[in-house]
């Protein structure tokens, strides 16, 4: 069956702005506030960026062209961010219903609130960020149209390290993860083959050998999330030792058996597949590596090669990205490069075409961070 178009959205990437508040450890080095958000409300950034004279940091004439960049954001929002759920990811799970595949990106710098704004973070039973905020409504969608639709569920959870797939719900490595060692609990099982990127005849991307948990409830879910997010390989660098140079994936396939209505009731000659339609869709919500550039994280070493891994995923997004959104190269039927890492081969399905895309550029509010802050929004720019 040919996909359904996308519903009349012409804009295929849609950038939100995330500015969280300044945290206890930069109030404590005196770092000042040199972000002002309007909650929730389109913003003219022209204005805003005008007040930061209280920047102490040396902007120089990368102020003069963030101009061009801040005002630009239509959608800007601050803590607590219901605002952007409703109006940036809820359309994304309704989308889900209707056949549409989605990808939630957050980006920024370590350190910025990636984690905390997707919920990768997810511990204790804490349940905070975009992705329990999804299955929230998942599955009270789910719960009103049951009478009518049969419904399976299934969730998959990976990181991209150094371009190698890692799976986050792999039996195995859940139950030897080891947190007391500083690097998340990750054991590499020696032996164990590595995952798949794969292209089917029609397009579709799939992981062979990724664990695909199915699952009924949101407390299944959650638990998928919560081991997953445990077992995420962290490293620590000098600028936050909780950090990841990880991407991590946390993917919901929800495929959907509708019960039409027969045309003709009571009509025994119409078999029952003709009253049906299967709709299969993905949702991927993506917790990126920290933008920083390797010389700000002091790295060096192993750390150094995953840092130019990273930087190969985050280029390659970019440059997908912004081909996606320039319409003319669009029309010309300009090349897109997903090929060029696996983070985008992985997202090839879900980015662009038919499918949704929403960006976090994620923000530290903290004069310290100006520099990497103006990257992002430069970043988010491209797009735009
Ligand atoms: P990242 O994943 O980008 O490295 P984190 O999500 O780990 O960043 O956030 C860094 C720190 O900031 C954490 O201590 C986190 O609790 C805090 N933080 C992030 N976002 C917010 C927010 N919206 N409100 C309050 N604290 C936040
Ligand atoms: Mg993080």
């Amino acid at each position: 069956p040919s996909p359904p178009s996308n519903g009349g959205e012409n804009c295929c990437v849609k950038v939100a702005l995330h500015v969280r508040p300044l945290i206890a450890d930069e109030r404590a080095q005196g770092c000042k506030d040199c972000v002002t958000v309007v909650s929730g409300k389109p913003q003219d950034w022209s204005k805003s960026f005008n007040q930061c004279h209280t920047c102490h940091a040396d902007l120089s004439q990368a102020h003069v062209q963030s101009c061009t960049f801040y005002w630009q954001f239509k959608w800007t929002f601050g803590t607590p961010s219901s605002a952007m759920f409703e109006e940036c990811i809820a359309p994304l799970v309704d989308g889900l219903f209707q056949g549409y595949n989605a990808t939630v990106l957050a980006y920024g710098q370590t350190g910025s609130g990636k984690t905390y704004t997707m919920g990768t973070g997810f511990k204790d039973g804490c349940q905070m960020g975009i992705i329990p905020e999804v299955m929230n409504v998942l599955f009270s969608k789910i719960e009103t149209l049951k009478h009518q639709t049969e419904f399976q569920l299934n969730v998959s959870f990976i990181e991209i390290l150094k371009e190698e797939v890692q799976d986050l719900l792999d039996p195995a490595t859940l139950n030897k993860s080891d947190t007391a060692n500083g690097h998340g609990g990750k054991v590499n099982l020696p032996g164990k083959p590595s995952i798949q990127i794969r292209e089917t005849s029609n397009g579709v991307i799939t992981l062979a050998g990724s664990t695909e948990v199915s699952v009924s409830t949101f407390k299944e879910m959650a638990t998928c999330l919560e081991q997953g997010s445990l077992s995420r390989a962290t490293g620590s660098t000098n600028m936050n030792n909780q950090s990841s140079r990880s991407h991590a994936i946390f993917t919901i396939t929800l495929e959907q058996m509708r019960k039409l209505n027969p045309v003709f009731p009571g009509d025994s000659n119409l078999n029952d597949s003709m009253n049906e339609e299967y709709l299969c869709a993905k949702l991927h919500l993506v917790d990126l590596a920290g933008s920083e550039r390797a010389k700000r994280t002091g790295s060096d070493g192993m750390r150094f090669k995953e840092g130019v891994h990273i930087n190969k995923g985050l280029l390659a997004l970019g440059n997908v990205i912004s081909a996606l959104g320039d319409e003319k190269k669009r029309k010309e039927g300009v090349h897109v490069p997903y090929r060029d890492s696996k983070l985008t081969r992985l997202l090839q399905d879900s980015l662009g075409g038919n499918s949704r895309t929403v960006m976090i550029a994620c923000i530290s509010p903290a004069d310290i961070n100006a520099e990497e802050t103006l990257n992002t929004l430069k970043y988010a720019n491209r797009a735009r």
